[in-house]
């Protein structure tokens, strides 16, 4: 296997992977931008080379500079965690070529999974469902209205080289279909550098349901269950749990099967997810395949009782995955909330700030990955996910309780977060039944959010009010810098931010 090594990435799944590397007795180099030369993920790390400015492109999404960083410190892999570098074949490539090990599949299945109509033809040909519409990219806008017509409106044009729900309109008839084409277009153009266009038929109200998939070397392609994420706002997911309480025993084994399909078709090793799109009947349709470890990771970790970086690690060096060849069976239920630096009351509005005080929960069940500390900025230059909550419980309410509990021992203070939106959805009717779908979000959010906003103030008052009182006894501050401030500040600070003075 190998020694060292460098994560090119930060936040919590740097933190994360570079946990995994210390279990398994490896060494973990960080690397960090400007920005983040105190970030958590430096500070767990064994070494730590700053790669440049604040901007990603010039520093995580910099390839030269991360591949100096790991001459520089000797390192033996790169991990390139999710988002960043990680779905670029160039990078996968340009590892390999520089005689190191890429923790991820090889290139060519990234490359394959990447074009998501390459992605569409593939699937087809492997026989695995796909969404009807095209498996070509769409000239110009009259072409996608013989396209739309023939697969019925309402159709959703989408980027050939996506992702983040970029490049994405829904189109309800004709009359709008040339002004989305542009649109969608243009997005794409300038997220991805490739404005292609494809169409697919607009579902309605299915559910997201994605197979977490694992190969090695060895001829062991498996699949670990389901996911559901249907609880989403504009293609980005907020919960995620597993198992899904819309996927029984046999659904589990032809989704499974679909999936490790869609992953032997490609030649993929490591770990994966195969999303699909799930309908009421139990028909599913492939979404796409994120190559890479997925930020919700966790809920099926916890109910299958593995480690999946540390699979990648085993994977990537050359040894078998630990899990047996035959189905596991899940242990009881998981669930993930994204705690985001978003303003849910101002319709997820990306904040930043400085964390003056963070106290995370823990006790049985309850799982933290998170990415920041007390003292900790938050800019705009990344993504604003701080941490992931995660819940485990014997059945869906227990994990349930367990989720409202820790959601009441964690408190954030000095930016909003996505806290008290969680709050309200694990209250909900819908969510508690477990019969939701993609529309979730869209339908309910604002009445969720509206009812949550005093409260969340009034506590997040109560507690500066306390860590001022603390401050003033004397006891230690929980800022760790005297320079910036005397004990009142923490509350007026937390005062002036939620627009009470
Ligand atoms: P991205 O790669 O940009 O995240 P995906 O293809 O994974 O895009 O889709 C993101 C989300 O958009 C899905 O989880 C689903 O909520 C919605 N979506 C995508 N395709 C369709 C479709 N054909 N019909 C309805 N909703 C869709």
């Amino acid at each position: 296997m190998f020694r060292r090594i460098l994560i090119a990435n930060r936040g919590e799944i740097a933190v994360r992977i570079i946990r995994a590397c210390h279990e398994e007795g490896l060494e973990a180099v960080a690397v960090h931008s400007e920005a983040d030369a105190r970030s958590p993920h430096v500070l767990h790390a064994d070494f730590a080379v700053d790669i440049g400015p604040a901007q990603a492109a010039q520093s995580y999404l910099n390839v030269e500079r991360l591949l100096e960083a790991a001459r520089k410190t000797g390192a033996d892999a790169i991990h390139p965690g999710y988002g960043f570098l990680s779905e670029r074949a160039h990078f996968a490539q340009a590892v390999e070529d520089a005689g190191l090990v890429f923790v991820g599949p090889p290139a060519s299945a990234i490359h394959a999974m990447g074009d998501k109509t390459e992605a569409r033809r593939r699937m087809a040909a492997a026989g695995v469902p796909v969404v009807p519409g095209t498996t070509e990219t769409i000239g110009d806008p009259s072409e996608a209205g013989r396209y739309a017509s023939e697969v019925g409106y309402p159709v959703l044009l989408k980027a050939a080289a996506g992702g983040g729900g970029k490049g994405m309109r829904r189109v309800n008839g004709p009359e709008g279909l040339a002004s989305a084409f542009q649109q969608a277009s243009s997005e794409a153009r300038s997220a991805f550098g490739d404005g292609s266009i494809y169409l697919e038929k607009y579902l309605e109200r299915p559910r997201h349901v994605e197979i977490q998939v694992l190969a090695d070397r060895f001829g062991h392609t498996l699949h670990l269950g389901e996911r559901e994420c249907s609880v989403q706002r504009r293609h980005q997911k907020l919960i995620e749990e597993a198992p899904s309480p819309a996927v029984d025993l046999q659904l589990r084994l032809r989704m499974g099967e679909a999936a490790v399909q869609a992953a032997r078709s490609v030649g993929y090793l490591g770990a994966g997810t195969v999303e699909f799109l799930l309908e009421p009947g139990g028909r599913f349709y492939f979404l796409e395949m994120n190559t890479r470890i997925q930020v919700e990771h966790p809920v099926t970790e916890l109910i299958y009782g593995v480690d999946l970086v540390r699979e990648q690690l085993r994977v990537a060096g050359g040894e078998p995955t630990t899990l047996p060849g035959r189905p596991l069976a899940p242990r009881g239920h998981a669930i993930e909330c994204r705690i985001t630096c978003e303003d849910p009351a101002e319709n997820f509005l990306p904040a930043t700030g400085r964390i003056e005080f963070l106290r995370v929960p823990s006790g049985p069940g309850i799982r933290w990955d998170g990415g920041v500390d007390s003292g900790s900025e938050v800019g705009l230059f990344y993504d604003p996910l701080l941490g992931k909550l995660i819940a485990w419980g014997e059945t869906r309410d227990r994990a349930i309780r367990r989720m409202r509990r820790a959601l009441e021992e964690l408190v954030i203070v000095g930016v909003p977060t996505s806290q008290p939106f969680h709050r309200a959805v694990l209250d909900e009717s819908e969510f508690l039944s477990g019969k939701y779908d993609i529309s979730y979000v869209e339908r309910l959010g604002p009445s969720l959010i509206a009812g949550t906003t005093a409260e969340s103030e009034l506590e997040a008052i109560a507690i500066a009010a306390a860590l001022a009182e603390d401050a003033r006894r004397d006891v230690a501050h929980p800022r760790g810098d005297a320079a910036t401030g005397g004990p009142e500040s923490v509350w007026l600070r937390t005062a002036r931010q939620r627009g009470l003075r």
